[in-house]
């Protein structure tokens, strides 16, 4: 597992390390029995045409898509290059999609990230970047370690201290539920090396726009 390194040495997902191996299949004949219970205890009918198929649905959506990330053979290869082109100022790449799930309440966090760094050296593929802020997304997650996860990966990645990270989110535990507050979105930021200077960290933040929030959640 060529990328496990790189989950351990970040910050760390509360996982049980005693957990017992279980096949994906497992696990989705697991989650779908219990997610039958809580149907059950609902008093939804299990028979009925429409419902019937929730319970599996519910489970392959859980270990195929929303927490596929926290199995450490789905990370990303993070191959950089060398940088040719000289290029030694920052490199942005904006609005990168953030679709997660509160570790709270199992509800969506969507929102989008945007990442800067300035190449020690290395480079990497701009889609990656995408490919690692996605990794760590499919997981039950609260925004700060999120943000922290992702920062981490990339310094160790691009082999340098100089990489920011912006999130802004919105979190339907917040919007859809509780307090119900529709227009409140969640901002979270962190960075090392040369990002820590208050003008280098300007430079990115005016590239960055304000707030630009999925679909109907704007
Ligand atoms: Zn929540």
């Amino acid at each position: 597992m060529k990328n496990k390194e790189h989950q351990e040495k970040g910050i760390r997902q509360p996982v049980r390390t005693d957990a017992p191996f279980l096949s994906e299949q497992e696990k989705i004949d697991r989650i779908a029995a219990a997610f039958v219970t809580i149907m059950e205890t609902l008093g939804l009918d299990l028979e009925d045409d429409s419902l019937k198929g929730t319970p599996v649905r519910v489970a392959k959506m859980y270990v195929s898509e929303l927490f596929k990330g926290l199995d450490p053979a789905a990370a990303p290869d993070i191959s950089t290059f060398d940088n040719h082109y000289q290029y030694n100022r920052v490199l942005i790449e904006k609005n990168i999609l953030v679709k997660s799930t509160c570790e709270h309440h199992f509800l969506p966090i969507l929102g989008h990230a945007h990442v800067g760094y300035y190449s020690s050296g290395r480079i990497i593929g701009l889609s990656k970047l995408n490919r690692i802020v996605d990794y760590y997304c499919r997981r039950p997650q609260v925004q700060e370690r999120l943000t922290r996860q992702i920062l981490i990966a990339l310094q160790e990645a691009l082999q340098t201290q100089d990489v920011i990270v912006v999130i802004d989110a919105v979190h339907l535990c917040v919007t859809a539920r509780g307090i119900e507050d529709p227009h409140c979105s969640t901002y979270t930021i962190d960075y090392g090396g040369c990002f820590e200077d208050p003008l280098v960290r300007k430079e990115f933040l005016d590239c960055c726009p304000s707030s630009k929030l999925p679909g109907l959640l704007q």
